[in-house]
C-alpha cells in the first residue's frame, strides 16, 4: 500500500499567560510564547507538534520558529512520515540551529505516522517503562517563597525538587537551606543555567557541603562552551554534574563523554529533537553517563512527547518534566497526565501522543 504523504504543514502562535513569572539565571518569563505545528497527510490524518523556544537557551523565539516551519513546508510536502529519519536529517541540513522548530515538526510527523498505525510514541521508543516520575522546579524566588513551595511539593508527593541557582551565591544558599528545611525527605537538584564560573561553582558546592545541604545533582554550572571548566567542576566536587546547555547535538555528547567533562547529560527535545535525542541517549549510555530528561515550558502536547520519549526508551535517572498547570491545559486535552509526581499508564495514551485540540 502506498504510504500517505504530507499535504500541508502549518505553524501558529500558542500563547499562555503565566500565573506567576518564571525566573532563571538567564532571564524572566511572564508569558509562554510557544508554537503549535500541524501536519496534515493526504488521507486527512493530522499530526500535532509543539515548539517551546527560549532565546537564551536555544536562540529561537516564537517568530523564528514560525518562520522556520513555514520555510520547511515545501521540503516536507509530498514526503511520507514513514521516512522519518531521512526527513529529520534533511531538516537539520537546512536549519541546523533551529532546534525547537525542527523538534516540533518531528513530533508532529511521528504523531501523524503513529496515528496511521494506531500506535503510540511510547511504544515507538520501546515502551520500556509504564510510568515515569518527575521532580518539580522552584525558580529563583525568596527563601520564604521557596520554603512555602517546597513544603507544598513534598505534601503533593514529590520526591525530588530542582532549584534554579546562579544569580547570587548568598541568596542561592538561603533559598536552598529553606528548601531542604521544608522538604527534608526530598532530594534536591540545582541548576545554574551557565551562571557560575568554574571557580565559583566549586566554591558554591563546597559551601553547600559545609552548611550540610545535600545536593543530588548540579546542572550546567558554567557557560556552555566552557567544557574545560565543566570538567574541572566535575573533578573537584562530590556532587554529580550534568551538562544541559552544553549538549544540543550527538557530537556534543561524544565530546563530553571523551573528555569525561560531566557525570550526566540532560536531553531535551527542544534542544535535540527526537532522532538526535535518541542518539544522545545511546551515546551517553554507552559511555556510562547518567541520563536526564528535561523540558522547557511546554503544554501537554510537547510534554507528552518528552514523557513518552523518556519512558519509552527507559533508564533516565533524573527526570525533570514538570508542567506549569496553566500552560499544560491550554488548548489541549488528553496526553500524559501527571498524578502526584508521576505520569502513569503510558501504554493507554494513544494514538500518537493521544492529544486532542480543544480550540484552534
Ligand atoms: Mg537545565
Amino acid at each position: 500500500m502506498r504510504k500517505p504523504t504530507i499535504n500541508s504543514v502549518s505553524a501558529t502562535a500558542l500563547n499562555v499567560k503565566l500565573d506567576e513569572p518564571f525566573e532563571i539565571a538567564s532571564g524572566k518569563k511572564h508569558n509562554i510564547e510557544n508554537v503549535f505545528v500541524k501536519v496534515t497527510l493526504e488521507d486527512q490524518t493530522e499530526g500535532y507538534g509543539e515548539a517551546s523556544p527560549l532565546e537564551p537557551i536555544n536562540g529561537e523565539n516564537q517568530e523564528t520558529v514560525i518562520a522556520t516551519v513555514r520555510s520547511l513546508s515545501s521540503f516536507l510536502k509530498g514526503k511520507s512520515p514513514d521516512e522519518f529519519d531521512e526527513i529529520s536529517d534533511g531538516m537539520k541540513s537546512l536549519f541546523w540551529a533551529q532546534t525547537s522548530a525542527r523538534a516540533a515538526v518531528e513530533i508532529a510527523l511521528l504523531d501523524a505516522l503513529l496515528k496511521t498505525r494506531n500506535g503510540s510514541l511510547w511504544d515507538y521508543y520501546g515502551g520500556a517503562e509504564q510510568s515515569i516520575c518527575t521532580d518539580y522546579t522552584i525558580s529563583i524566588v525568596t527563601p520564604d517563597e521557596a520554603f512555602r513551595q517546597a513544603k507544598q511539593l513534598a505534601e503533593r508527593g514529590f520526591e525530588a525538587i530542582k532549584t534554579k541557582v546562579g544569580t547570587d551565591g548568598a541568596r542561592d544558599l538561603e533559598r536552598l537551606k529553606a528548601v531542604s528545611e521544608a522538604a527534608p525527605d526530598c532530594s534536591i537538584n540545582i541548576d545554574a543555567n551557565e551562571g557560575f564560573t568554574a571557580r565559583e561553582a566549586i566554591d558554591f558546592a563546597h559551601k553547600l557541603e559545609s552548611e550540610g545541604v545535600n545536593i543530588d545533582l548540579f546542572e550546567q554550572p558554567v557557560k556552555r562552551y566552557d567544557l574545560e571548566g565543566l570538567k574541572q567542576v566535575t573533578e573537584k566536587i562530590n556532587i554529580p554534574v550534568a551538562a544541559d546547555e552544553s549538549v544540543f547535538f550527538p557530537s556534543d555528547a561524544r565530546r563530553i563523554a571523551d573528555m569525561k567533562a560531566a557525570d550526566a547529560i540532560n536531553i531535551k527535545l527542544m534542544k535535540s529533537g527526537l532522532k538526535e535525542g535518541e542518539e544522545i541517549a545511546r551515546i551517553s549510555k554507552e559511555a556510562g553517563l547518567d541520563l536526564m530528561v528535561g523540558c522547557m515550558l511546554e503544554s501537554a502536547l510537547g510534554m507528552t512527547a518528552s514523557v513518552m520519549f523518556a519512558a519509552g526508551l527507559g533508564g533516565f535517572r533524573y527526570v525533570d518534566l514538570d508542567p506549569r498547570e496553566e500552560v499544560y491545559k491550554a488548548p489541549f486535552s488528553g496526553g500524559a497526565k501527571l498524578r502526584g509526581n508521576c505520569y502513569h499508564d503510558l501504554d493507554g495514551v494513544r494514538p500518537g501522543l493521544g492529544i486532542r485540540v480543544t480550540e484552534q
